[in-house]
């Protein structure tokens, strides 16, 4: 099986934007690498008393629209590539749904499942000594991605504050309650890819009441397979998997069950009433809706053949190769592309950040319904650049963004 490089994938996708646009060669080359990424070494005390060095990273992408903004990865296969493949995804996320933001990421070489909770806590405010000086309101702001959580925000705020001897929780986002997180946010990615479904399913005449499927089981994945039914008013789950397998049942899985079912077993597996089935089975199923809510690269050109999905909505960060987007919309399935169905989390990492700065917070309906105002209004830029253009859903939402970015980059004088 070919392996991906994620950036040359993202790099493929802002060459085409940038060429569809016309952008002149400098902008192209200042869009096609990060403004400034920052690679480092982290020496950690594990609990046995011995020391173990980690390698981290931090990836400012474009910072023309705003200060860097976008997640801290743990995951042992995480490479200066992903992470600056996600750094650029950050970017045109932020542009598409028009937020004041720039794009960044971050990651750590691991895998936190090996590791204690203070172990965690020590790796988390390494990363924060190792970047601190980078970071901040007005220069970068992190927040959750695969493997971290808000229990890890909150250390790295912390370990910021230490430092800096201040508080400043607008620093990163995606924090407990408690201090200083905003409502919605723990289900704001999930939440925002529901609602652009329920524009897509109105756009491409598809019943949004169907049957769906979930490929991933973390935060993004669970959230999406209770919020179908409750914002759509209806639908039954056929089937979900994690990475290490998956659970069918053609006539309907609680979802509710099998969230309560993989947090207290780690796992999906022995969920009753269901047929056990191989994590990449849920890719190929027919379904109304499929949410890819793993990692890059699952839909790809052995696969996208098999998609029998109606509409995907990518809740994951680049799930889909280029070659497989062009077979999937050949084959007319209608993809929504993550830097806009993956956008809700961002976006009320931006409504904490604004909450942050005037210590004044905001009621759940409130961010829900900002939230939904956001995603739908860009979900009719997209189409109306998928029209205008005569591009596929992913081109449209790219040259929105791609344009966008272009735009600041010029009026500040850089190109
Ligand atoms: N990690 C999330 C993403 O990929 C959220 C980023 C953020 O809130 O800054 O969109």
């Amino acid at each position: 099986m070919k392996s991906y490089n994620s950036f040359a994938v993202q790099r493929a996708q802002t060459e085409e934007a940038a060429k569809i646009l016309r952008l002149d060669d400098a902008t192209t080359e200042l869009l096609l690498h990060p403004q400034r990424e920052i690679a480092f070494t982290m020496p950690v005390k594990m609990d046995d008393g011995s020391s173990r060095v980690f390698h981290g990273f931090r990836v400012q992408y474009n910072m023309a629209r705003g200060p860097a903004k976008g997640g801290v990865r743990f995951h042992p296969d995480e490479t200066a590539d992903v992470v600056r493949a996600l750094a650029g995804w950050m970017t045109w996320k932020t542009a598409v749904v028009d937020l004041p933001l720039g794009g960044g990421k971050g990651g750590v070489v691991c895998y936190p499942r090996d590791f204690s909770l203070r172990e965690i806590e020590a790796i988390s405010r390494a990363y924060i000594r190792a970047v601190a000086e980078h970071l901040g309101v007005d220069r970068d702001i992190p927040a959750p991605d695969v493997y971290t959580n808000p229990q890890t925000m909150a250390w790295m705020m912390d370990e910021y504050e230490t430092i800096f001897r201040l508080h400043q929780p607008g620093m990163i986002t995606d924090k407990p309650l408690q201090v200083g997180g905003t409502e919605g946010r723990r289900d704001a990615t999930a939440r925002g890819g529901v609602y652009a479904v329920r524009e897509a399913c109105a756009h491409y005449g598809v019943d949004p009441r169907g049957t769906y499927a979930v490929q991933g089981f973390g935060n993004a994945g669970q959230r999406a397979a209770l919020l179908h039914q409750e914002i759509l008013g209806g639908g039954t789950l056929v089937a979900v998997c994690d990475s290490r397998g998956g659970v069918y049942n053609p006539n309907g899985l609680d979802p509710k069950a099998l969230v309560t079912h993989k947090l207290t077993t780690g796992s999906l597996a022995g969920f009753p009433d269901a047929e056990q089935i191989p994590s990449d089975d849920v890719l190929e199923l027919d379904v109304d809706v499929l949410y890819p809510a793993a990692l890059e690269n699952a839909v790809n050109e052995h696969n996208a053949e098999r998609v029998k999905a109606r509409i995907v909505c990518e809740l994951a960060n680049g799930p889909t190769t280029p070659e497989a987007d062009e077979i999937l919309h050949e084959r007319g399935v209608a993809v929504l592309p993550d830097i806009l169905a993956s956008a809700g989390g961002v976006i009320v990492s931006y409504f904490e950040m604004v909450q942050d700065s005037y210590r004044w917070f905001w009621e759940e309906s409130v961010v829900h319904e900002r939230l939904d105002k956001i995603i739908t209004k860009a979900f009719h830029s997209v189409t109306g650049a998928v029209k205008d253009k005569n591009v596929r859903p992913r081109m449209g939402a790219m040259l929105v963004g791609v344009a966008r970015v272009a735009e600041a980059c010029k009026i500040r004088g850089w190109v």
